[in-house]
């Protein structure tokens, strides 16, 4: 059971001591505290872990100092998307919202090679109006031999620069605890110019240890990609590794599955899940068509299998693109194959604006049938009554 007390409730104020005291005294049930501040105010959840069976909805509910009271399922306590849940599904960073109804384009480079090279990205980024981007520092490679990425050393020059092209969050992924804080202090050293968001790569969907790390830190929001060898569920727990320990700004990522059933692309394109997780959690959704896909290869009326891909995600309501592009691809030291071009990303954002219509209008097409079909329903049970 989750409780969301009053908003700005004050930890030291007497309303919430008496509340703390009558919950401890709850048989069987332990407590756990989530303090969540955003850019308005700061949200206190309640969650009651035991047997919760015994405990009264409505007692809870007239509590003073709780607002409202959420039965959860035994699923996905924290991220999931529980009946008569009135918690949101978005959050705020760096003045950018990510909700499971905002759309959000992180195009950039796989892997952070050269400065002039992320230079070249991030002004073509901000000529199209863009302020996200994705920058790889620290690669996960399956060989050891395999360039490994340029880690702390690019970050001063990669944080000035997004600074420098008003680019106000780079999704990077981190592959070991210790890489959080070599980002917070850059960031610190360069004078906060961009914010970040940690990115849980594939292959660390279930490092759990390193979930538990990232999830105890507020300050970075999280895009976790699910594990490409696990399935959906598996994936989601892994998200709710996160929300338990405290971060609840996470974005779920889908980039495909590991199969050769689904060849020729490098991983099977998994975007139809993205409805799914939208329905079982509060996530917002983030498809990424080039580790999915993973080469330049398109149908016979010459549009891209990466950009069909990336309008299929769209048009089912995905909330963020993450997208490689490279000045050089024949120069990239990681996934050069995958990656666009500079000259192709108006094309690129104009086809996610096609897209990003049509699923608006699907949206409301949706709404008008329902309401039409509710109002047929009422007429129809109002005769039964009549007759
Ligand atoms: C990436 O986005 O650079 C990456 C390595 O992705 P994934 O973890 O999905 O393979
Ligand atoms: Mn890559």
């Amino acid at each position: 059971m989750i409780l969301i007390l009053t908003p700005n409730i004050d930890p030291e104020s007497e309303v919430y001591e008496h509340l703390m005291a009558h919950l401890s005294r709850l048989q069987n049930i332990r407590l756990s505290v989530h303090r969540v501040q955003g850019t308005e105010q700061a949200l206190t959840e309640i969650h009651l872990i035991g047997n919760t069976a015994a405990v009264s909805l409505e007692e809870m509910r007239s509590l003073p100092g709780v607002e409202r009271a959420v039965r959860v399922s035994e699923e996905y306590r924290v991220i999931g998307r529980h009946r008569g849940d009135g918690r949101p599904a978005h959050f705020d960073y760096q003045g950018v919202r990510f909700g499971q109804d905002t759309l959000n384009v992180f195009a950039g480079l796989c892997a952070v090679d050269t400065r002039e090279n992320v230079e070249t990205m991030m002004r073509a980024l901000h000529t199209q109006g863009q302020v996200c981007t994705r920058m790889g520092a620290y690669k996960p490679r399956t060989s050891t031999y395999s360039f490994q990425g340029h880690g702390r050393a690019c970050l001063p020059y990669v944080f000035e620069l997004a600074g420098k092209y008003g680019i106000k969050i780079i999704a990077m992924e981190v592959t070991h605890e210790s890489h959080i804080d070599e980002i917070r202090e850059a960031l610190r050293q360069t004078g906060n110019p961009t914010g970040v968001m940690l990115q849980i790569g594939t292959r660390n969907t279930q490092n759990f240890e390193m979930l538990k790390k990232v999830g105890r830190q507020q300050e970075f929001p999280v895009l976790l990609k699910r594990g490409f060898g696990i399935t959906l569920d598996e994936s989601l727990h892994a998200a709710e590794y996160l929300a338990s320990e405290g971060n609840h700004k996470i974005i779920f990522g889908l980039r495909g599955i590991k199969t050769n059933l689904g060849d020729p692309h490098r991983n099977f394109v998994d975007f139809a899940h993205v409805s799914v997780v939208k329905r079982l959690t509060l996530m917002p959704v983030c498809v990424d068509p080039s580790h999915a896909v993973g080469s330049r290869t398109s149908g016979p009326e010459g549009i891209l299998d990466l950009m069909h891909t990336t309008a299929q995600g769209v048009i089912s309501g995905a909330n963020m693109i993450l997208v490689d592009f490279h000045p050089k691809p024949d120069e990239a030291l990681v996934d050069g194959p995958q990656a666009l071009l500079l000259k192709e990303l108006p094309y690129f954002l104009e086809d996610v604006r096609v897209a990003r219509e049509a699923y608006l209008k699907r949206k409301a097409l949706a709404e008008r049938y329902q309401s039409t079909a509710k109002a047929e329903d009422d007429l129809c049970l109002q005769a039964a009554e009549l007759a």
